[in-house]
């Protein structure tokens, strides 16, 4: 096949000509990044976001500089003007009506453990369809999920779950790692996160603490904001997590990688640094055919941010999605089993 044919094959095989229109539900730290993200994407629109308080849909695409100002200041992208609208059932709300929007990344706190379940029980009986990518990390948060499997296929609606930095990025390296082994030992997955300011990612640190000894899902979620700087207090800024209970494991068993009892999350998240206390990997530990156990390290570079490493993937796999739905292939699917595609 000469090289003008390849490229009419990818042509037919691509997207639709204009872009895809995005909305962004959560526009707290990983929501403001999503839409710093998009702004630089011509193949994605960003017409939608919502949060606790309102929401805003422009058709013709929202600016990113006055929506971030009007949250910052006003608390709420609702007193956007002339799109915004407040609601205290916005994500309802904002699908109920907007049948335009054809992609969604929930950038929503998981708090409680069922929340994100809870939001796509709205997408389904709205009758809404469309491609959707969560960045969720808990195992049973993801599990609530899968009980909804079938009605996600029956809906025309294509998810696909787990698609942020870990997990996601890092449990896909780890699915393609493991394709030089015959068998896999460990997957081990270590994360550093330097953010200058908790309050950037309230959601983020809180679910974080959740996995601390002592604490669970309920106690983290009802802290409140002086709590949680007193816990930072104590540990100078630093939390250590050991054995997160981390959806990677169930993605890779899925994905038909290993058992996950073979994989281990943990990491370091500094809230006062924007300087990450340590080098984000995964390391893949398998055997190969002639009988050598070796272990395969992916890194991430030190200068690339949990929100890089959240809303690049989670954009990536957004598009993968779309095609998905294109041909017709609708339900759930976790990011070890589906390649993202890069967003121009
Ligand atoms: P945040 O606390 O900064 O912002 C949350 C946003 O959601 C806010 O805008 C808030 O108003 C909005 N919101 C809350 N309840 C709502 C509701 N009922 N309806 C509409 N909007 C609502 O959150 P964050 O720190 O950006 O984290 C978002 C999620 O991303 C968390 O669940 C976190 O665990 C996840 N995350 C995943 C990864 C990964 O690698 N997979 C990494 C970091 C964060």
């Amino acid at each position: 096949m000469n090289r003008d044919a390849i490229e009419d094959g990818r042509n037919a095989n691509s997207l639709q000509h204009s872009p895809i229109r995005v909305g962004v539900l959560g526009f707290g730290g990983l929501g403001q990044a999503a839409a710093r993200v998009l702004a630089l994407k011509q193949e994605m629109q960003w017409v939608a976001a919502a949060d606790h308080k309102g929401y805003v849909f422009a058709p013709s695409g929202l600016s990113v500089e006055d929506c971030v100002k009007t949250y910052q200041t006003q608390g709420s992208l609702g007193y956007l003007e002339p799109f915004g609208v407040l609601s205290n059932n916005s994500i309802h709300d904002l699908l109920a009506q907007t049948v335009q929007v054809q992609g969604l990344f929930l950038a929503l706190p998981n708090l409680p453990n069922t929340f994100m379940a809870t939001v796509v029980r709205q997408l389904i009986d709205l009758g809404w369809q469309g491609v959707v990518v969560d960045a969720i990390k808990r195992t049973t948060a993801m599990e609530h999920l899968f009980q909804m499997e079938d009605e996600l296929k029956a809906s025309g609606i294509t998810y696909l779950t787990g698609c942020g930095a870990t997990p996601g990025l890092l449990t896909a390296a780890a699915a393609i790692a493991a394709q030089s082994y015959t068998e896999i030992h460990s997957v081990n997955i270590t994360f550093g996160v330097g953010i200058a300011n908790w309050e950037a990612y309230r959601a983020t640190i809180r679910e974080d603490i959740a996995h601390l000894p002592g604490y669970d899902v309920e106690r983290a979620r009802k802290m409140t904001d002086a709590e949680v700087e007193a816990l930072l207090n104590q540990t100078n800024g630093l939390l250590t997590l050991e054995n997160m209970e981390h959806a990677d494991d169930l993605m890779l068993e899925l994905a038909g990688i290993c058992s996950r009892d073979r994989v281990t999350v943990g990491g370091v998240v500094d809230t006062r640094h924007s300087k990450k206390p340590l080098s984000t990997n995964v390391q893949v530990t398998g055997r190969t055919f002639e009988g050598k156990i070796s272990t395969h390290t992916f890194t991430l570079g030190d200068e690339t941010s949990m929100a890089a490493n959240v809303c690049g993937p989670a954009f990536g796999y957004l598009k993968a999605g779309a095609k998905l739905q294109q041909r017709g292939v609708h339900g759930l699917f976790t990011a070890a089993e589906v390649m993202p595609q890069f967003v121009k």
